[in-house]
């Protein structure tokens, strides 16, 4: 029996851990529940022990979960959004956490202007140029965020990686400190309506770590609900 109460409180208690470890206020880190292949039931015992925030990587899956979670939680799109999905996910979805092109970002601003929204991203960087995976080029950053700034329907809140895995988690140490150098350096770019606040990253392997390293928000699921299935 996976005990997602007991989980929860340790993940929480360990996040104030590694704040109060680097002299940070715990109160300025939000915790996302990274809820894929989870059932309903898992996502509300997450909701009974305080967790409001939780990210999905499917519309369908999320869509599914949102209609029958009626307690007031926001949902974040963790995963690849695909142009042809951008109105259903905004039904959905608070904010878009896997920004990572113009074409998605002017597909977002046509439904965000047609619902009368401003639509809330982050954009995830790929960090390591792999290949493989979503997330724009550091080279490119400084040119979407310029383009994005003229959208008026879409704002970027801040960035989002997923960086290459490390079995030891403080490998992960320098990916998580050159996200936030780089929020840094394009802040002092100074973009019109681009604030970037917010740096999510870190996971169950290595959140502790993104914390230490200026994470405001970690997104977790294995260390919540235990191993997913499949
Ligand atoms: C699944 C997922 C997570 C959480 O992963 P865990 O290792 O289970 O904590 C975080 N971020 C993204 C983008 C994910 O797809």
């Amino acid at each position: 029996m996976i005990d997602i109460a007991a989980n929860c409180q340790k993940v929480m208690q360990n996040i104030r851990a590694a704040a109060d470890r680097c002299g940070r206020d715990p109160g300025e880190i939000k915790l996302l529940a990274a809820s894929k292949s989870q059932g309903i039931s898992q996502i509300k015992a997450a909701i009974s022990c305080g967790v409001r925030l939780f990210g999905e990587n499917y519309v369908q899956e999320a869509k599914t979960k949102k209609d029958a979670v009626k307690e007031s939680v926001e949902w974040h799109m963790i995963g690849h959004l695909q142009r042809n999905k951008v109105k259903a996910a905004l039904e959905i979805f608070s904010a878009i956490q896997s920004l990572d092109s113009l074409d998605l970002a002017r597909a977002l601003d046509k439904e965000g202007k047609k619902r009368g929204t401003t639509v809330r991203t982050f954009v995830e960087v790929n960090l390591a140029g792999e290949q493989t995976k979503t997330g724009i080029g550091e080279d490119k950053l400084g040119w979407l965020l310029r383009e994005v700034s003229l959208l008026s329907h879409v704002t970027i809140e801040g960035l989002m990686v997923v960086p290459p895995f490390r079995d030891n988690p403080e490998d992960m140490r320098p990916y998580f400190r050159a996200l936030k150098d780089l929020q840094q350096e394009l802040r002092n770019l100074q973009i019109p309506n681009v604030d970037l606040r917010e740096l999510s990253m870190g996971m169950t392997h290595d959140y502790m770590i993104a914390v230490e390293e200026g994470a405001t928000m970690v997104r977790v699921g294995t260390a919540i609900f235990g191993p997913r299935e499949g």
